[in-house]
């Protein structure tokens, strides 16, 4: 495969933007090499500047579940952008992506439209705090929520360690009010609300971890949260950047069962464009300025070209079986990733949910953000690169989710397991 265009792009970038992008994890530090510059997507493939072609198995990160640019979305668009960009005053778009999130997700009561997953996160937790008078929060390890200063926080090493920032420029009295958990233990969590529970304004968890690869709660776990947070009267936020939408329509919440206080969402709900929400409980919600006192704002926020994407992908995904055929064609890949890797001999572990997946390079099972970091990543970096020449894009990073599109059909994945086929025996 030719780079050239990309190499020389790249080369542009790194004097221009801090390590050559808008964004780290684009920049492949970690698998090593040059990242490829997009020339467009269709489908469930990306195709380069050099006149490449992938199976994308990244999707944006998440938006484009159903598909690359989408004839009904993008018409969608052109026609509401012709009316104008940006008003700045209320539009009906606005109204109609309200109804279409608390109808779907009924936890939600009301919404406030934003302009990213971080905005969303960082203003729930803002709510929280808020509302309860209190200033603690709680997160689990493995788990991102955005680059907001309470979220970029190292893992403690017990259950009671208190935060340290593990960014320079957050300040430690702010890291030092988030305290963390290990995913998925059962008595951490019991004995951190024992200890402090009543300092706990919130506890904000990826119900299913998707930034930690791809870990998957154990039978009661959200449910054993949810109780702890409803004694110790601290508010339940789960954070469906990534899960909302996707791994049932209605989310992580809905295929769990379980009923949130606050939830927050992005990437699906604006169908590419810059879009994020929170939303929740009435009563929460109603201490929001200008209704309550706590107070959040955006320039941008409910532009109605970005309503107008994700309403239209938002269609698109209620239609009925949508899910179902996207979890099937996720068992399809992640069956068939297993037995290629098993004929070479090599060690791997599959775990999926609905449109979503990991990847692990050592014997299963993972349950933990522990076992998630003993997988091999040098294999890993050396997988996506044989994969990569093959045509298929994978997320270039051992810790991060892959996404399937309703547009990942058997040609893409017979041609994605043959790469891979090809891929393990480099191995
Ligand atoms: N929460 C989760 C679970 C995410 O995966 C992400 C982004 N990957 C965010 C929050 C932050 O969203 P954004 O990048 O839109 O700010």
């Amino acid at each position: 495969m030719n780079h050239t265009t990309s190499e020389r792009l790249f080369a542009r970038a790194s004097e221009l933007l801090p390590g050559g992008v808008n964004s780290p994890v684009r920049a492949f530090r970690s698998v090593g090499g040059t990242p490829f510059f997009a020339q467009r997507a269709e489908g469930a493939y990306l195709y380069d500047v050099d006149g490449n072609r992938y199976v994308d198995y990244v999707g944006s990160w998440g938006p484009m579940i159903a598909g690359h640019a989408r004839p009904e979305v993008l018409s969608a668009v052109e026609r509401v952008m012709r009316d104008g960009l940006s008003f700045g005053v209320p539009n009906a778009l606005e109204v109609e992506m309200a109804e279409a999130i608390t109808r779907i997700v009924p936890s939600c009561e009301m919404v406030r439209m934003v302009n990213s997953g971080t905005e969303a996160t960082l203003s729930a937790i803002r709510l929280a705090r808020g509302a309860t008078g209190r200033t603690r929060i709680v997160k689990f390890e493995g788990c991102y929520h955005g680059h907001g200063d309470s979220f970029l926080v190292k893992a403690g090493s017990g259950v009671m360690t208190l935060g340290l920032p593990n960014s320079p420029g957050v300040p430690s009295a702010l890291a030092d009010l988030t305290l963390t958990l290990p995913y998925n233990d059962f008595n951490a969590a019991t004995a951190l609300f024992e200890e402090m529970g009543d300092d706990i304004a919130g506890l904000i968890i990826e119900p299913i971890v998707g930034n930690a690869n791809c870990i998957l709660p154990r039978e009661g776990y959200l449910q054993h949260l949810r109780a702890l947070c409803t004694k110790h009267g601290a508010l339940l936020i789960f954070d469906e950047v990534m899960t909302g939408f996707r791994v049932a329509l209605g989310g992580a919440q809905q295929r769990y069962g379980i009923t949130p206080d606050l939830s927050t969402f992005g990437k699906i709900i604006g169908g590419g464009m810059p879009v994020g929400a929170y939303g929740g409980r009435r009563d929460l919600m109603q201490q929001i300025a200008p209704a309550g006192p706590i107070y959040q704002a955006g320039t941008l926020s409910g532009n109605p070209v970005a309503m107008a994407a994700g309403l239209a992908t938002l269609a698109l995904i209620e239609q009925p079986g949508f899910h179902d055929a996207l979890e099937r064609a996720t068992h399809v890949l992640c069956d068939g990733l297993e037995a290629a890797a098993r004929e070479a001999g090599v060690a791997f572990h599959t775990t999926r949910a609905p449109g979503m997946f990991g990847l692990y390079f050592r014997e299963g099972p993972v349950e933990t953000f522990e076992d998630a970091k003993a997988s091999d990543t040098a294999r890993f970096n050396r997988f996506f690169h044989a994969m990569l020449e093959r045509g298929v894009y994978l997320a270039p990073s051992a810790f991060e989710a892959g996404f399937m599109s309703s547009a990942h059909g058997e040609a893409e994945i017979a041609h994605t397991l043959a790469a891979a086929r090809e891929a393990f025996a480099t191995l």
